[in-house]
């Protein structure tokens, strides 16, 4: 089976303190340290264990600048067969129509079975899945966190309300977005990373995947991000302030004084 993991390169939270730009527009993103988008990961070693069961090869694909070249190789570190970075001047500022419809030009110059994508990344908005099965016309289920082959086809579990758990067929070639949990992604070791440390990785730009100048990147954003802002805090609301073990103990300390802790 042939399988794209579509796989974004994210500051990294565990990492870094985000604060919001002044002016707005984004997040403060000078001196972060990024890493693979969590969802994506799971998506990945998901592409890795189908591949090992009946033959194929997994491809990671990530639509960024030359840095997200980082996340291919750790992907492939992973195991997964071959990475291509898509990138050009014209992809920046794209909204999640843009980012869908640049993944999509790459896919149709394959010959892939299925499409996997993290359930969101960290602009939380769970749309480039969906956007790409629609542009593809291919099915699509979303928060999927089971796969079985059967033959043609998937089943595939769905988390729903409630904590029940939805079983479906779908055929392929389909596009699914993976939900954390499905799996346990394998751990990367220095050893895996440097052993695709030369490995070439393709870069595709607009004019090789046939993408007309301006129908992609900022200009073409029909989603365009008005404010970014951290909510005025509700009255009675308290902020804890400290290392992650120092707002643990805080909380456990609050909890036991409000009694909801004996
Ligand atoms: C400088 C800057 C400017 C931006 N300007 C705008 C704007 O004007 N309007 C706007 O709507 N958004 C803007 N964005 C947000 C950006 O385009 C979002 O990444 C995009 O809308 C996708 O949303 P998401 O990250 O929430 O992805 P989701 O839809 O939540 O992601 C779901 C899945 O899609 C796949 N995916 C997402 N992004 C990529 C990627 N880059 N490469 C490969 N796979 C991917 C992954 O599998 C991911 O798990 C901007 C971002 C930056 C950094």
């Amino acid at each position: 089976m042939e399988i794209l993991v579509c796989v974004k390169r994210v500051p990294d939270t565990a990492e870094n303190e985000i604060t919001i730009k002044g002016d707005g527009t984004d997040i403060q993103r000078d001196d972060l340290v990024y890493s693979v988008n969590e969802w994506d990961n799971y998506a990945t070693e998901e592409a890795i264990q189908i591949r090992d069961k009946v033959g194929g090869a997994v491809t990671v694909v990530t639509v960024g600048d030359s840095e997200a070249e980082e996340i291919l190789r750790r992907q492939m570190a992973m195991g997964a067969d071959k990475g291509i970075l898509l990138a050009d001047d014209a992809f920046e500022g794209s909204d999640g129509r843009g980012i869908a419809s640049i993944l999509k030009a790459e896919i149709l110059k394959g010959k892939y079975d299925l499409i996997l994508t993290g359930a969101q990344a960290d602009d939380g908005a769970a749309q480039v899945g969906g956007m790409l099965a629609a542009m593809l016309d291919w099915p699509y289920a979303s928060l999927v966190n089971k796969i079985e082959i059967d033959g043609k086809k998937l089943k595939i579990g769905r988390e729903i309300e409630g904590g029940n758990q939805e079983m479906n067929e779908i055929e392929l070639p389909c596009v699914l977005s993976i939900q954390t949990g499905i799996n346990e992604p394998r751990y990367v070791g220095i050893r895996g990373i440097r052993k695709v440390a030369s490995v070439e990785i393709p870069s595709h730009g607009a004019g090789d995947l046939g993408i007309a100048a301006g129908s992609v990147g900022a200009a073409a954003a029909r989603v365009k991000r008005a404010d970014y802002f951290t909510p005025v805090m509700g009255k009675g609301a308290e902020m804890l302030e400290g290392s992650m073990e120092e707002k643990i103990d805080k909380l456990i300390e609050l909890l036991k004084a409000k009694g909801g802790l004996k």
